[in-house]
């Protein structure tokens, strides 16, 4: 599991999301919720203002509140219905704006206690009215619970304004008191915030309690959501895991069409084009490591057979120099160095040309020719007059080097003569075959087993190394014709049957027949 796992982040961010949501929708509700409430009680508190406005101050004071406890005034209560027009009290009737009549004599002024709520309940909801001078027009001990408008309603604007007075947060409506078109007074009456605060704080505090259970839920199923969606990515990442170079042929499962379908898509395309790339290097590893081999084999091979024929020449110098005295024992000495110097010269010859071949630098003078005259060459340089002929009667036109095409043909009849016994039979034949030319020598020889057939166009193969060694061979003759043919276009095969006689052909095509087929010159 990483660190900061995606599945962490998701979640976060989901209950951070709802939690931002929920904040910023459960503030607009109680705004909206506040708002109107607001806009509720500035009408009702208008309609009693306005309605008190009217009717003017009390003449004397409030022995009881305007309505018991518990009973607030209705919004739907009329104006003159209202507080200040108690059933007991003689008001003093429009315009008497006196400084208030005698008081009531069945009701003494209450013993003054501003800790009662009662009383302050009945203090903020009871209209106060004042003179154009602010002075308080029912009782003394009325002041301005707002003197900002106050000031405004002797100046004949109505307006609301939240204060606090001795404390208690209340919402005050001021009105000017107009008899006759003129202002003679303002009235405020007010009413307690403290419920409706109470009421918002209770909808924040219901807001903060269902905050955990939202975070709770939220966390929970984004935890959940998330788990399920990244499910594949755990199964890719292990899958992915688990393939090694050793298997590159295994892919990832796709399951459905989502984004993650699409990864592993692009994922086992990769794994494709690399299983590719990977099986061309160790194919290339693998010839490379062939080719190694076989150099490898192959200097091996030519300082074996150089070291023969270069002690046998050390053998003859030296014991001639010690022990000959005779000139016949000089000259027998002489002919057994001149011969292993020979086998030398023509191994390196061999060696060179391969060399070249290898290379592909071996310089070839191609003309064009018949490959009769080719052949027929080749016989006169062996100059054995066992060998039969048998020539087409057509023309039989090849492109090649004559000189290295002869010294093949003639590598392939001393081979037959060699490996045949004077009473076999060796015969050489030129003629065509389809698109092809083609040169075959059939011997009636030893043949070769079939163990070492498939091997004898190896370099330094040879089915018996001490007798061809014997005759100065050391196995690189038919390597070098087949790769030499090869260079000509063409192709070499063999056939033969232990005890019964061999048959090589070396097939060439036809010049001037297929233009398709060029004989390299490089
Ligand atoms: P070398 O140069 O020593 O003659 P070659 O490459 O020509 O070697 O021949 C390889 C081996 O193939 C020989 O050692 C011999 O055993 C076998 N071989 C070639 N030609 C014949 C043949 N006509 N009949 C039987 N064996 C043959």
């Amino acid at each position: 599991v990483p660190a900061r796992s995606l599945r962490t982040s998701l979640t976060l961010w989901n209950v951070a999301t709802l939690v931002g949501l929920l904040a910023i929708f459960a503030g607009a509700l109680i705004l909206i919720n506040q708002n109107r409430l607001m806009a509720g009680l500035d009408n009702q508190l208008r309609d009693m203002g306005d309605g008190a406005a009217r009717s003017g101050p009390d003449a004397g004071p409030r022995p009881e509140a305007p309505f018991p406890p518990g009973r607030a005034p209705e919004p739907g209560l009329g104006p003159g219905q209202g507080f200040g027009m108690g059933p007991d009290m003689e008001g003093p009737g429009p315009g008497g704006l006196g400084p208030g009549g005698p008081p009531p004599m069945e009701a003494p002024p209450p013993p003054p206690n501003p800790m009662s709520d009662y009383r302050l309940v009945a203090n903020y909801r009871r209209p106060r009215f004042f003179g154009l001078d602010g002075g308080s027009l029912a009782s003394p001990e009325d002041v301005p619970m707002d003197p900002v408008g106050l000031r405004s309603a002797l100046g004949g604007k109505i307006g609301w304004a939240s204060v606090k007075v001795e404390g208690e947060p209340i919402r005050v409506y001021s009105a000017p008191m107009i008899r006759q078109g003129h202002i003679v007074g303002a009235v405020q009456i007010g009413r307690e915030l403290r419920d409706l605060d109470l009421l918002w704080v209770a909808q924040g505090r219901t807001l903060l309690a269902m905050l955990p259970i939202a975070v709770a839920v939220a966390g929970l199923g984004a935890y959940w959501l998330t788990n399920r969606a990244l499910r594949p990515v755990a199964s890719m990442t292990r899958d992915a895991a688990s393939i090694s170079h050793s298997d590159l042929s295994r892919r990832l499962a796709v399951q459905g069409e989502d984004e993650f379908a699409q990864l592993a898509q692009t994922f086992n395309g990769m794994l494709a084009r690399l299983e590719e790339s990977f099986g061309r290097l160790e194919g290339a590893y693998a010839d490379l490591e062939r080719s190694f081999e076989q150099q490898r084999r192959f200097t091996a091979d030519a300082s074996h057979e150089l070291r023969t024929p270069l002690t046998r020449l050390r053998l003859a110098t030296s014991s001639a120099l010690e022990g000959a005295k005779t000139p016949e024992e000089f000259r027998a000495a002489l002919v057994v160095a001149d011969k292993a110097a020979e086998t030398m010269s023509r191994l390196v010859q061999q060696l060179l040309t391969l060399a070249t071949l290898d290379a592909g630098v071996l310089p070839l003078r191609l003309e064009t020719t018949d490959l009769r005259i080719v052949a027929a060459e080749a016989i006169d340089a062996v100059g054995n007059p066992r060998v039969e002929t048998d020539f087409a009667e057509v023309p039989l036109p090849i492109r090649g080097d004559e000189e290295h095409l002869k010294r093949v043909f003639q590598n392939l009849v001393e081979n037959a003569l060699r490996y045949t016994p004077e009473t076999g039979r060796v015969r050489l034949s030129v003629g065509r075959q389809g698109t092809e030319v083609f040169v075959a020598v059939a011997d009636t020889g030893e043949g070769i087993s079939e163990q070492h057939l498939p091997h004898i166009f190896e370099r330094f193969y040879r089915v018996d190394a001490a007798r061809a060694r014997a005759d100065g061979g050391c196995g690189l003759g038919l390597a070098i014709a087949k790769d030499l043919i090869a260079t000509h276009g063409g192709r070499m095969t063999v056939e033969s049957k232990q005890g019964q006689g061999s048959v090589f052909r070396v097939f060439l095509p036809i010049a001037g027949r297929e233009p398709g087929t060029q004989i390299s010159s490089s």
